[in-house]
């Protein structure tokens, strides 16, 4: 079966020493946890005292967002071989916030996914609706969209698929168990209808105001694989607390 997947988006948060104590206070609490694979996603900045610090236990580390060549004059940009060269296992594509403040279309989006598969680097894939769209009965719609566009021409070994409904991203407003469930179901068909048998082993995590209060919830839905979190994966208590609660699947 599917094991169950934490990944912690720090977004635009904490400097390295900040990292560095994130992680010397977090790694006691997650001691002897099994069953679940961990990753944290720290900013650019702090990757590679992350990195560090995580070499010899699980947890894997995650970039936020990559660029879509090797290298070359693209200037404030990083690739996917500097990613690898930095100690990351995991790539974070096509986040709302990314689409939303950086103009990134799923074209962009293929673009990225390509060449971070190129160099063995192992992606998130995060699609979800806005509050509009579910509104006018378009989520599905969305969904089919950003997924036909975003997976072009790319195979599924190594993608994780992240449904993230914008509009609970940041707000404390989770989906129901049953409205994640509802659009994970909707992804796996689409999945298995592209690429066949190998889709029942692709990871679909949720993300949208994730806690320790409702992880246990969502993640006792049977296509809920695990979650992205963004507020409540900063503080090491509270994300380590989500951590074990996704033991329990
Ligand atoms: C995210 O940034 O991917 C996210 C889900 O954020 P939050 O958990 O804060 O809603």
């Amino acid at each position: 079966m599917r094991t169950p997947l934490i990944a912690a988006n720090w977004k635009m948060n904490k400097t390295t020493v900040e990292t560095e104590n994130f992680i010397r206070s977090f790694l006691p609490l997650i001691k002897g946890t099994t069953g679940v694979d961990i990753i944290i996603a720290p900013p650019f900045t702090s990757l590679l005292s992350a990195a560090i610090l995580i070499r010899a236990t699980g947890v894997r580390l995650a970039a936020q967002n990559v660029f879509y060549e090797e290298k070359g004059a693209f200037t404030g940009e990083v690739s996917p071989v500097m990613l690898l060269d930095t100690g990351c296992s995991f790539v974070i594509i096509g986040h709302s916030e990314r689409r939303q403040y950086f103009s990134e279309t799923d074209e962009i989006v293929n673009k990225k996914i390509r060449t971070v598969r190129k160099n063995g680097l192992e992606v998130i894939l995060c699609i979800g609706e806005s509050l509009k769209e579910r509104e006018d009965n378009k989520t599905f719609e969305v969904l089919d969209r950003q997924l036909s566009g975003s997976l072009d021409n790319i195979t599924l070994d190594g993608i994780t698929i992240a449904y993230e409904p914008i509009w609970a991203i940041g707000t404390g407003k989770t989906a129901t168990p049953g409205q994640a469930n509802e659009a994970h179901s909707f992804i796996r068909k689409w999945l298995d209808k592209k690429y066949g048998d190998i889709a029942c082993k692709t990871r679909i995590l949720y993300g949208g105001s994730v806690t320790p209060e409702n992880v246990d919830s969502l993640m006792a839905e049977p296509e809920v694989d695990g979650a992205l979190v963004g507020g409540a994966s900063l503080k090491p208590d509270s994300f380590a607390k989500i951590v074990t609660g996704a033991t329990k699947k």
